[in-house]
């Protein structure tokens, strides 16, 4: 981050975000995109909406006290929540990931807690805005930002808006079909970005050469770092290549939950590093799909710069340089020259930040930051 932009965050108001997981529940007090307070709570088994709402509210009551400030100081909260939803009157309707919630108006039921402004987005969206507004997309015109974890999302933004279509599932990337004869996605669609890139993918392809037959050496590597995570509390210290600069804990905690199969995508991934050769064949296929993904994002919005985020992208190079050969093969020459693919610079709490953001995004008190990154909302 620049001096100019971290200049610009100290005259921003302080906001609230909560990002809601499948997994975990964050809420943070936050000045631009810095966390003044964090607090977490683990979404569990049965979330319904009666059992976590009010531990929601809790979390959020906490992360005021650890920032030392009350309610009355705060600008708004943020949230950002797994969709689909109606941005507009803040319901949620039914998340795959979060079992129990149908129709939840979660503005209304936070508003009648705090009774301060309340802004509910699609999680992904709300990335996108932090990526554009404190990360790597700043300054651009036409962006797109593309999350790779247990399923796959996306966030546009055009001239500092973000595109939300006509009822709020604009960008919904990971949804685009690239095999019309492919298996069967969550959503209804065959052969999605998701279901053929994600880390549910990745898992699945594993699980499936295994149940074949062809997956003896993948599984002697998997029991491997079973023991050596029965062993070894700390994830950090289990004696395997890093598969970045960034710390294991933020990998495991980007690539989320996955399903409960016999071998997840992080293992894939080790195994990959490890020169497996199944492993390195299931990377290459789930990147040869993202970058057919890549290749159609680029054909129809025609983006300055794509960036790249979620705890997939932590493969690195294995991944990422197939993608990029099927883009150097198969886009149009005009956009490709026009485009950046870059990483996300958020890192793991682009949820939260995003979150607080939509506070900016909404009320124009960010607009010192949004007009100084091509216009504002
Ligand atoms: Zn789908």
């Amino acid at each position: 981050m620049n001096e100019e932009t971290t200049a610009n965050q100290q005259q921003l108001p302080l906001v609230v975000g909560v990002d809601i997981g499948g997994t975990q529940i964050r809420t943070a007090v936050l000045q631009g995109a810095k966390l003044r307070s964090r607090v977490s709570i683990l979404t569990g088994a049965d979330p319904t909406p009666d059992r976590i709402i009010p531990r929601i509210f809790g979390a959020v009551q906490q992360a005021l006290n650890e920032a030392h400030v009350t309610i009355d100081q705060i600008a708004g909260i943020g949230v950002a929540t797994p969709g689909p939803l109606d941005n507009r009157t803040g319901v949620i309707y039914s998340p795959p990931n979060l079992p129990g919630w149908t129709a939840v108006p979660l503005r209304d039921l936070f508003y009648n807690h705090f009774k301060i402004p309340i802004f509910i987005e699609n999680d992904a969206h709300a990335a996108g805005l932090a990526e554009y507004m404190f990360g790597a997309g700043r300054g651009s015109r036409i962006m797109v930002y593309l999350t790779i974890s247990t399923g796959i999302g996306g966030g546009v933004i055009i001239n500092g808006k973000i595109f939300e279509g006509a009822s709020g599932t604009g960008g919904e990337l990971g949804h685009m079909s690239i095999d019309w004869q492919g298996g069967r996605c969550n959503c209804g669609n065959v052969g999605c970005l998701e279901y053929l890139a994600s880390g549910t993918a990745i898992a699945r392809y594993a699980n499936e050469a295994i149940a074949a037959g062809h997956g003896a050496e993948l599984l002697a590597f998997a029991s491997t770092m079973l023991e050596h995570t029965a062993t070894v509390p700390d994830l950090a210290a289990l004696p395997v290549q890093d598969l970045n600069t960034r710390p294991l804990a933020d990998f495991d905690d980007l690539m989320g939950e996955i399903e409960p199969l016999r071998v997840n995508a992080r293992t894939v991934a080790r195994a990959a590093e490890a020169g497996i050769p199944l492993a390195r064949a299931i990377i290459t296929k789930a990147a040869e799909a993202l970058g057919v993904g890549l290749v159609n994002i680029i054909h129809i919005f025609n983006p300055e710069i794509i960036i790249l985020g979620g705890g997939v992208t932590l493969v690195g190079p294995m991944l990422m340089e197939p993608a990029l050969r099927v883009v150097q093969e198969h886009a149009m020459k005009a956009p490709l020259d026009a485009v950046r693919i870059v990483e996300a610079q958020l890192g793991t709490n682009v949820g939260l930040t995003g979150a607080g953001a939509l506070i900016y995004y909404y009320t124009n008190n960010g607009s010192s930051i949004l007009s100084g990154n091509g216009g504002r909302p």
